[in-house]
């Protein structure tokens, strides 16, 4: 009996997310930003302070930061506070590469705005119900306790029409994770192949974005791109279950993407 009362005092706890925004979301440290305005950086002291290289900086020495390639070791906000700063917010997730970059540039949005569209008009069939098949490509385990926490009370995307499936045949998209490892090339064509076209991929987290830390090893690619064609970039290590959320959404075109609030 116990396990009843405690649901009455604590009520619902499933969020309402995206039909309103979610606080709890907003509070998750989901990515680096980099401030307004912010001095310049040189390229020696972006090496020095980044061991992934995400941060980088341009031909006037403002710093830009890969999303894709970062962390969130922390390094660069401690080290350069008047430069950068922990980004809050889950809606991290973008439709191109390069979406991953900030500070963007009107271009990039521009860019991305059209890929979204084409996105959305392929996948307008998945709105009311979407199948996921999840693939490990060289995962640390990490991105799977996220995905793993979309079926639980606080998340339950069964509520949004989104089930995972065991079997590429039944799936619209293929959620993947991991840097990329050499041996999960060919077991990961194959099972594009499997899955019935339209198919969305998403790149679930920093190591399927770029690699990580061990990115173009022996044992691993650069990141997903090296070998499927990537729709969805979800960048994090690991991603918030938000933010993986939040790539769903994209896929499916049920939600347009907004910058992450600084
Ligand atoms: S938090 Fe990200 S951008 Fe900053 S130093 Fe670490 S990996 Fe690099």
């Amino acid at each position: 009996m116990a396990w009843f009362w405690r649901g009455l005092r604590e009520g619902m706890v499933t969020t309402r997310y995206p039909k309103r925004p979610d606080t709890y979301a907003n509070a998750f440290p989901a990515a680096i930003a980099v401030r307004e305005a912010p001095p310049p950086l040189t390229a020696r002291e972006a090496t020095e302070l980044c061991p992934t290289r995400a941060i980088t900086v341009d031909d006037a020495d403002m710093a830009q930061v890969d999303r894709g390639r970062c962390i969130l070791c922390g390094r660069c906000t401690r080290g350069r506070p008047d430069i950068f700063t922990q980004g809050h917010g889950s809606e991290t997730a973008a439709p191109g590469r390069t979406g991953l970059i900030v500070p963007q540039t009107a271009g990039d949005d521009t860019a991305l705005t059209a890929l979204r569209k084409d996105l959305a008009s392929r996948t307008a069939r998945f709105r009311r119900s979407l199948h996921i098949r999840h693939i490990d490509a060289g995962s640390d385990g990490s991105e799977e306790w996220e995905i793993a926490a979309l079926l639980n009370p606080v998340y339950d995307i069964h509520r949004l029409g989104m089930f995972f499936t065991a079997s590429p045949r039944h799936a619209d998209v293929l959620l993947i994770t991991g840097a990329g490892a050499r041996g999960m090339a060919a077991p990961l064509r194959r099972t594009y192949e499997a899955t019935a076209q339209p198919v969305v991929v998403i790149a679930a987290g920093t190591d399927a974005c770029s690699g990580g830390v061990y990115a173009d090893s022996y044992a691993t690619h650069s990141g997903l791109a090296e070998m499927v064609d990537v729709d969805i970039w979800v960048p994090g290590s690991p991603p918030s279950p938000f933010s993986l959320l939040h790539g769903l959404l994209l896929a499916t075109g049920r939600l347009t993407a907004k910058g992450l609030s600084a």
